[in-house]
């Protein structure tokens, strides 16, 4: 394992960091270091997307025949760390880093040429179906049912802790096509429109304060057959096909060492001498540096064709932690100013006040919000179970 990195990708490096510097307005790095929740504001990112796809960069990790700029692993690694070190934002990896991938693989042609230039260009923006009340860990369980009408199928029942569904204009599902046989031979993967009439969505307010999640509820939608995804009752293997792309697709270090290095600062700034905040800072430090030599060796797997597997899920298991990890360090580094709350949301609408005291706002509902990094995508204790069978062979 190599870890240095080749001249060449130091040149690359060099491109993205000017692209950036040269592209990323002040008021979005602003609203990023006063985002609370686990995710951007999509509209947030739409510019700066824009810009990325005017460049060729806007889908990092797709093949060129779909307008993705054909870049290696470390590359790709590469500009990941530079976009999460200079604080630009997300738009929509629901659509490029979890339906794209999917609907090259799995979909037609006609559904390729239909959705894959406007998930590049950032037309549509994308939300996840996936679970439901009494079925998250237990996905294969979930109950929204289409049945067959002609050409169509008739959806009912709900979705749970959909996220940026009141911002999305498509959505992709998992749902119910025969109750027969196992579970998973009953599931068909589909997509549809969020405009779509007797779907309803409404909003559910997290811990934090921000509105990110949502209930989708489905009365008698009317969507094409032809909008489905693979075959029918076949959609499980999408599913998981999906799940290994949420899961294991995103190297996350640079994002988890721009959220440390912002925490540092804190503790600078606030001149803290503190035995406990100094070993917490060293503790959270080696970890990320191992996490990190992870991370490289995942990539230089990735480089060489190699699929990482379990290790995903350790990777998603051990970051999450660590990003728990950092938002309680701040706390601690804050001490009673976290005490301040700030209802109104986004924070960077709501506030007009110099840059380290906006922060200090920031700060708590952070730590809320991101309890949730070990539930999403797969609890830990999910994760844990897959490496027990997988790798310990239990
Ligand atoms: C921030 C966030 C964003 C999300 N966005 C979306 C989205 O856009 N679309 C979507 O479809 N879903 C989304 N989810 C839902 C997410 O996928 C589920 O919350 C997750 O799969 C867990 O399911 P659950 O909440 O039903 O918990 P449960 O499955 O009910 O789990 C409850 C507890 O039991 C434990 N548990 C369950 N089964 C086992 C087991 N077999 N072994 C050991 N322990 C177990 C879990 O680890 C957990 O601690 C999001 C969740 C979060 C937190």
């Amino acid at each position: 394992m190599d870890l240095n990195l080749m001249p060449e990708d130091i040149v690359f490096q060099g491109e993205v960091r000017a692209f950036i510097e040269a592209n990323l307005p002040d008021a979005t790095r602003r609203g990023m270091a006063l985002t609370t929740a686990f995710l951007n504001e999509p509209e947030m990112g739409r510019e700066w997307h824009k810009k990325l796809d005017k460049k060729g960069w806007s889908v990092p990790a797709w093949p060129e025949e779909w307008g993705g700029p054909g870049w290696s692993p470390v590359q790709k690694y590469i500009f990941d760390t530079e976009c999460a070190r200079a604080g630009a934002p997300v738009f929509n990896a629901q659509g490029a880093r979890m339906v794209g991938p999917v609907i090259m693989h799995f979909g037609t042609q006609e559904q390729k040429d239909k959705h894959l230039p406007r998930i590049r260009s950032g037309e549509d923006h994308w939300c996840q179906g996936y679970s439901e009340p009494g079925s998250g860990s237990d996905l294969a369980s979930l109950k929204t049912k289409a049945e067959p009408d002609g050409d169509d199928y008739i959806i009912n029942g709900q979705k749970i802790w959909t996220s940026f569904a009141h911002r999305s204009n498509r959505m992709f599902a998992l749902v119910r096509t025969s109750t027969e046989g196992k579970r998973q031979e009953g599931i068909s993967f589909i997509l549809l429109d969020m405009d779509t009439p007797g779907m309803t969505i409404r909003p559910i307010i997290g811990n934090g304060g921000d509105h990110e999640f949502n209930e989708v509820f489905f009365d008698d939608v009317r969507v094409p057959q032809a909008g489905r995804v693979g075959e029918e009752n076949k959609g499980w293997d999408v599913a998981k096909f999906l799940l290994e792309y949420e899961r294991g697709g995103a190297l996350v270090a640079g994002r988890v060492r721009a959220q440390f290095t912002q925490v540092v600062r804190l503790i600078q700034a606030r001149g803290i001498d503190d035995p406990h905040i100094r070993s917490r800072m060293a503790e959270i430090g080696a970890d990320l540096d191992a996490m990190e030599m992870v991370d490289i060796g995942v990539l230089s797997d990735l480089q060489s064709g190699a699929n990482p597997g379990a290790v995903s899920s350790m990777l998603k298991m051990r970051w999450s932690s660590i990003r728990q990890d950092v938002s309680e360090l701040a706390l601690d580094a804050a001490g009673e100013d976290i005490l301040k709350w700030e209802p109104g949301r986004p924070l960077y609408d709501a506030l007009q006040l110099p840059p380290e005291e906006e922060e200090l706002l920031a700060l708590a509902p952070r730590y809320l919000n991101f309890r949730a990094f070990t539930i999403l995508g797969g609890t830990n204790e999910i994760q844990a179970g897959i490496l027990a069978k997988q790798v310990l062979d239990l």
